[in-house]
């Protein structure tokens, strides 16, 4: 069994020299002011490897005082950060990026072993966020103001893309590299400070980006991490010195922290769950096709925003169920870090467990289980999460498997007659979730079910994908489809970060996308100067409304 090689020398771990398997675990320490300190806390949380129950570390439950420390750090930081020349700020991105490149393996590795995806997977989850360091380093231009000259007689106005001031992120488990990456090198090029509380379940490699931040020249205070769960998510809601949230992960939480976060005052992007479907259409291209739905359906354990859930055969799914069992049963489950690997396993028991309750209630209800991979056992690792590929046939929009995300390696498979109706069983998708009452006026209706408590109905909209020889069709699907991200022949369409992630309805809450234009547009308010130099002979006073038709 390959072991976890990163030691306790790593500066945001508690010190000791030993591999960081050895009892006690280390503490995970919070970066406060560019110091990496332990926390106070006396109450911690189990980060766990999911191919084998260790233990590879604790994160501390922040205290108040400590989260406190770390806003005051931020806010010290500003004043002088945001007149840092943006070229110097885009020098310490252009520095960074280098660095996440040296150590793509230590990032890759420690992903591995925290989230469980696989060595080459992981290092996509890398470089994904690497890209946006990469898009950070254009950020003079990207942050161009504008400039109309004599809007008057003597009179020009611009406008000045200002920073917002202390801004936080809050991380989902999924991507431990790619959602920080998403959301500190743009806040913080664009002058602001930043607060970022990594997901609990695998923070290691948010950590090791610090360092590398640090190591780039980011000045002390510039970025800050704490940790915790619900606790320190409420504080960032609730502080008045945080402008901006950037948050990542479920509904529940998104819909929450929105809602909360919005009645302060502040600005919020909340990127959530996801019901991502694929259409199929008889002229699809066979081969291509078939690898497409393998890959964006079981790559990551299915453990990603945009994974493939669910596939909608035009004709029925008979014709292709074959081939897809053939190619499923060939992916090789096993831990992310031994080689030949594709796909590791999910992030905990609980989430198997869950996984597994939805695939026996799909069943329950009718679906036909044409590939069962509940009970696999990974030689080795036999204590790990892991489900192996899954293909539920006949689902019904009415079933509990197709309502919830299931964020696992598990492809349901319906019909339809038509593009028409595959289109429309896309745009109808459903779910429920409960939530407290102050967020329900954000979606789209609602069901009353107790006094203090709503079960919400949403359609996800994140993403949708097409196979198909047609571009009729494929244009059709274009102008129909109502998901933020729409393939062509691609299974799984996140742009890169010159566009935005683009992620709509339900998927999304928010007015400003994470990076890309929007993203800049997030984390920076506009000023507009209007100047006059004129030297023209003094007119006297006029009370009037000043326009341009007087000058
Ligand atoms: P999660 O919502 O459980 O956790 C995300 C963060 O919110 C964590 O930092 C956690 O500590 C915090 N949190 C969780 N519940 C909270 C609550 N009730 N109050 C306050 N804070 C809370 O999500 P996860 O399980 O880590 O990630 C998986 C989810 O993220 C999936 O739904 C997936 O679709 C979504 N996701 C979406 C995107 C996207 O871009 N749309 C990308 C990645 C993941």
């Amino acid at each position: 069994m390959l072991r976890f090689s990163i030691r306790r020398s790593a500066r945001f771990l508690s010190t000791a020299a030993e591999p960081i398997y050895r009892n006690p675990p280390p503490i995970v320490r919070n970066l406060i002011g560019g110091e990496f300190v332990e926390s106070r806390s006396v109450e911690s949380i189990d980060v766990v490897n999911p191919a084998t129950q260790e233990v590879v570390s604790k994160i501390p439950l922040t205290t108040d005082e400590e989260f406190r420390a770390a806003v005051r750090a931020a806010k010290n930081a500003y004043p002088k950060w945001r007149n840092t020349p943006i070229t110097a700020r885009q020098r310490v991105m252009f520095k960074l990026q280098e660095l996440i490149r040296r150590d793509m393996d230590k990032l890759a590795l420690n992903i591995t072993t925290e989230q469980g995806k696989t060595l080459r997977d992981a290092q996509g989850d890398v470089f994904r966020g690497l890209e946006v360091v990469e898009h950070a380093c254009g950020m003079a231009t990207l942050q161009m103001g504008e400039y109309v000259s004599n809007v008057s007689n003597g009179i020009d106005t611009y406008s000045i893309r200002e920073p917002l001031g202390v801004c936080a992120g809050i991380c989902p488990f999924n991507f431990p590299a790619m959602i920080p990456l998403w959301m500190f090198p743009m806040a913080v090029t664009c002058g602001n400070t930043f607060i970022l509380k990594p997901s609990e379940k695998d923070p290691g490699a948010a950590m090791i980006l610090a360092e590398l931040a640090l190591e780039a020249g980011l000045p002390d205070g510039v970025l800050n991490i704490v940790h915790g769960t619900h606790d320190i998510v409420n504080n960032i809601c609730d502080d008045d010195d945080i402008r901006a949230i950037s948050f990542v992960g479920s509904n529940t939480a998104g819909m929450h922290i929105y809602a909360r976060a919005a009645a302060k005052g502040k600005r919020v992007q909340s990127n959530m769950g996801a019901k991502n479907h694929a259409v199929v259409l008889p002229d699809a291209s066979i081969d291509a096709t078939l690898n497409s739905l393998i890959a964006a359906g079981f790559g990551a354990a299915g453990q990603r925003c945009m994974a493939l859930s669910t596939i909608v055969f035009v004709g029925g799914s008979r014709p292709w169920e074959d081939e897809l069992i053939k190619r499923a049963k060939a992916l090789k489950v096993n831990a992310g870090l031994e080689a030949g690997t594709d796909l590791g396993p999910v992030i905990s028991r609980q989430a198997k467990d869950r996984i597994c309750r939805l695939i026996q209630g799909g069943i329950e209800s009718g679906a036909r289980a044409v590939l069962d991979g509940r009970n696999i056992v990974v030689p080795g690792y036999e204590a790990g999460n892991f489900v192996g590929p899954t293909i539920l046939a006949d689902v019904t929009s009415d079933m509990e498997c197709y309502k919830e995300e299931i964020f696992g390696p598990v492809l349901l498979c319906m019909q339809a007659e038509s593009l028409e109706e595959a289109i429309s069983v896309v745009n109808n998708n459903k779910y429920f979730f409960s939530s407290s009452r102050t967020v329900f006026k954000y979606l789209y209706f609602c069901h009353l079910t107790s006094p203090n408590y709503l079960f919400l109905l949403a359609r996800y909209g994140n993403g949708a994908s097409i196979f198909t020889s047609s571009g009729i069709a494929a244009r059709k699907f274009q102008n129909n489809i109502e998901a933020g991200q729409v393939g062509i022949n691609v299974p799984i369409p996140v742009p890169l970060p010159f566009f935005s992630f683009t992620g709509s309805k339900a998927s999304f809450a928010g007015d400003l996308n994470f990076y890309g234009k929007a993203g800049v547009q997030f984390y920076t308010q506009i000023k507009t100067v209007t100047q006059q130099w004129k030297d023209l002979p003094v007119q006297g006073v006029s009370l009037a409304m000043p326009t341009s038709l007087r000058t």
